[in-house]
Parts: structure tokens; sequence; C-alpha cells
């Protein structure tokens, strides 16, 4: 006997019979003795909906409401599980954040779970019960429910296995595994078999959203088994796991791609010490996060242009802060672009073999792509080119590290 926790997406519960599928994929595993727990997320396309509305009744709307505008599409969902395993004899019952609960911190919109508390669950399991969780919602310490962030029911699953000490954690999405891209826009991307949780994580929070970043850092800290699988195609998924379980070692895993980014461009800025201190320290202070940076060596010693990369919905706030810091410090104009997109080519195996990067840049430059700004790490080098390139610099890329499905391994 083993106990799962089993997480359903969007997609996979996206109308009543996908709802019945999920129902009957839960009896197999109760059928095979398991304890389960299922996490599920609202139907596809309910939580946009349901942020466009809290949108549309207010510009600035208040994070708290918010929150319980967007739990409500879980609410819907965990209760039309359970009545369809109750439907087909199993014994279920559904969860809301609060009633397991799941504690929260307090930052509503992107809350971080705390404490989940098990004890309830544990006596439900002995009497052969499925619990059926709503993903993505919490309780916060002044008792309103929180939210996690979009995409946030894989954390839910992975905390709950966590707290649970599950034997797996099984992701069912719309793909039947982690790829080497996105498969929806490469058709010869390769399902990895198993990947790194550092890799993934890369990935993860490079732009591949088939796992939500902080579920595979959460999986990493507590040695969660994850696997993502298919919900609608019965056969093996891809496993995380630690790096001593990967046989061969491929240079490049995997290829990520993210289109929320946005640039941002100062021009003419005083260079001496600490303008940037101040620069980037208030945008920290706005909860502006920047990810890219690049300063040029000032020709004339007194000034040079600051370029860096922030998340398009931070755009507004950004500029709206830096215009203010502009007399202050002196600089020229603050020059925005949206029109970006952030490659990045994530493999542990770079950590020891040179000539990624080489080949990325190279590759890029036979298409004609230009490069705005490069950063890297340890297992990663990411680049900036125009958004329009997307999808042509993905798939040269994809080829030239060999990734292609039909190339030799
Ligand atoms: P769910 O609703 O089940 O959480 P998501 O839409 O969040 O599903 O994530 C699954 C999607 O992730 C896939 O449909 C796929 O388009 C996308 N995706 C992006 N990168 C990858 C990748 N490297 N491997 C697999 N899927 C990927
Ligand atoms: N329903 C939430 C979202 O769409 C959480 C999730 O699906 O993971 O972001
Ligand atoms: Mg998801």
């Amino acid at each position: 006997m083993a106990r799962i926790v089993m997480k359903f997406g969007g997609t996979s519960v996206g109308d009543v019979e996908r709802i019945k599928n999920v129902a009957q994929r839960v009896r197999r595993e109760v059928e095979a003795g398991h304890e389960i727990a299922v996490v599920v997320s609202a139907m596809s396309g309910t939580t946009n909906q349901l942020v466009k509305w809290c949108s549309d009744v207010s510009r600035l709307y208040d994070a708290r409401e918010y929150d319980v505008v967007v739990a409500s599409g879980e609410q819907v969902t965990v209760g039309l599980l359970a009545m369809a395993l109750q439907d087909i004899g199993i014994n279920a019952r559904s969860w809301l954040g609060w009633q397991i609960p799941f504690g929260t911190d307090g930052i509503h919109g992107k809350a971080r779970i705390g404490k989940i508390e098990t004890a309830e669950l544990e006596k439900r399991f002995a009497q052969g019960q499925v619990a059926v969780v709503a993903g993505f919602q919490g309780i916060g310490p002044d008792d309103r429910i929180t939210t996690l962030g979009r995409g946030g029911s894989d954390t839910s699953a992975v905390a709950l296995a966590a707290a649970l000490k599950a034997d797996r954690c099984d992701i069912y999405t719309d793909v039947d595994g982690v790829y080497t891209t996105n498969p929806r826009i490469v058709s010869r991307a390769r399902k990895i078999e198993r990947i790194t949780y550092e890799e993934m994580l890369e990935l993860a929070s490079q732009g591949a959203k088939v796992l939500e970043p902080r579920s595979v850092a959460m999986a990493m800290q507590h040695g969660v088994r994850v696997q993502v699988l298919s919900t609608f195609v019965d056969k093996p998924g891809t496993l995380v796991v630690d790096e001593d379980e990967i046989v061969e070692q491929q240079v490049v895993t995997g290829i990520a791609y993210s289109p929320d980014e946005a640039k941002i461009t100062l021009v003419g800025v005083p260079d001496r010490p600490g303008v940037a201190g101040a620069i980037f320290g208030s945008l920290s202070d706005s909860a502006v996060n920047v990810d890219m940076i690049v300063q040029n060596v000032s020709q004339d010693g007194k000034t040079t242009d600051l370029t860096f990369t922030v998340g398009q919905a931070d755009l507004d706030r950004a500029t709206h802060v830096l215009d203010r810091l502009k007399a202050e410090l002196s600089f020229g104009e603050v020059v925005a672009d949206p029109n970006v997109c952030k490659i990045s080519v994530v493999g542990v195996g770079m950590r020891s073999q040179p000539g990624v990067a080489k080949t990325m840049f190279q590759t890029l430059a036979e298409k004609g792509i230009n490069i705005q700004v490069i950063s890297t790490s340890e297992i990663k080098v990411s680049v900036l080119i125009g958004a329009d390139y997307t999808e042509l610099a993905v798939r040269a890329l994809h080829t030239a590290y060999g990734l292609d499905a039909d190339a030799e391994a």
C-alpha cells in the first residue's frame, strides 16, 4: 500500500465528463489499495474569467477580495469530483483550504504555505476515505482566504504530499510528461524520462509552465517524488529526481521561453557609486522584481546606459518609479520595450562542458536574430530577443543542441 497525492489541472477537470474520467483514474488507485488525496484546480478558463471580473470591477482591487473571488473556481471542482467519486461507490469528501487548514502567510494573491494540519485527513484515510482537496487556496493569519499565485495548485499538491509524507505526488495534466521544450510550439520536442529537481526548477522559473516553480522548489527541499503524466493517456510520465538517479547526463536538457518580460533602458545614467543602488533599491521597495541587468562601461567617464528586464505585469509600476527618480539622479530617458522574450537553455551537464553559450549565440546569429541582453548561471544561459523571433529561436536551438525527437540520442 502506498500513499499518493494525485493532482489534476484545469484541462483535466474542464467539464463534467472529464471530472468523471478523473474519478475513474482515482478509483484505479483506490482499488489498488492506496491511500489517496486528490488536489484539483478550477476548470480550465475559470480562473482567467474570475481574474478578469476583478479587474473589470476595480483597477486597483483589494487583494483580500481578489482572493475570495479567484479561490471560488476550485470550490466547484472539489465538490463535483467528490460527488463523481461517491457516484461510483468511492468514499470521498471535499476539503477547502481553510478546512484542512492550509495555513499561509498574509501575502494575498501570492501567499506562501506554512503549516498544513494533517490529523483529520489521517483519520479519514484510516476509514478508507479519499480526500478531495482544493488546490491554490489557503487561510492567512487574519483568517481570510488566500491564494498562492497562478498555477499554485501544483504547489498545494507537493506541499500536501510533503505534509502527509506521501510516497508519490503525481501531477496529471494535458501533456504526458515534461518535454525538452513546450511540445505545443516544437512538434519535435522529446519527452524526458527523468529530470533533476535543479533543472526542472530552472525550466519552470524560466517559463516552462508545466510545473509551477515553487512546487519544484518545495519538492526539492522535502524530497517529494514528483511525476508529471497525462490525465488522458495511460503511460508513464516524467520523474523529477535527484541528480544521482540520472544515468546519462545531457549537456542541455531543455529550453524554456518566457514572453512575459519587458526591457527597460535608462539613458545617460551618471557613472558614480550609489546610483545603481538607488535605482534598484527603489524598484525593490515597490515590489518590482528585476531579472537580467547590463550596464555598459561609460565612454566619457560620466554617463552610461543601464538596461534590465522586469515582468510585464510590473512594467507600469517600474516606469512610474523610474520617472520619479529621473530628476533626483539626473539620468535621461526611460525607454520601455514590452515586445521581448527571454529564451533559456538549461542543463546540469553544462557545469562540466564548455561551449554551450557559444552554440547558442552562433545559432541565433545564423538565423539573423539579435541578442539584446545575456545572463548566465551555473546550469543556464538566457538571452533576451525580439518577441517575434521566439518560435524560430526555440526551434533552431532545439535542433542545434541535438534535442529533436528524430535526432540521434
Ligand atoms: P495544468 O492546467 O494541468 O496545470 P498547465 O497548462 O499549467 O496545465 O501546464 C501544462 C502545459 O505546459 C502544457 O499544455 C504545455 O503546453 C506547457 N509546457 C510548457 N513547457 C513545457 C515542457 N517543457 N514540457 C511539457 N509541457 C510544457
Ligand atoms: N486555478 C489556478 C490557476 O489557474 C491554480 C491552478 O490551476 O494551478 O492559476
Ligand atoms: Mg499548471
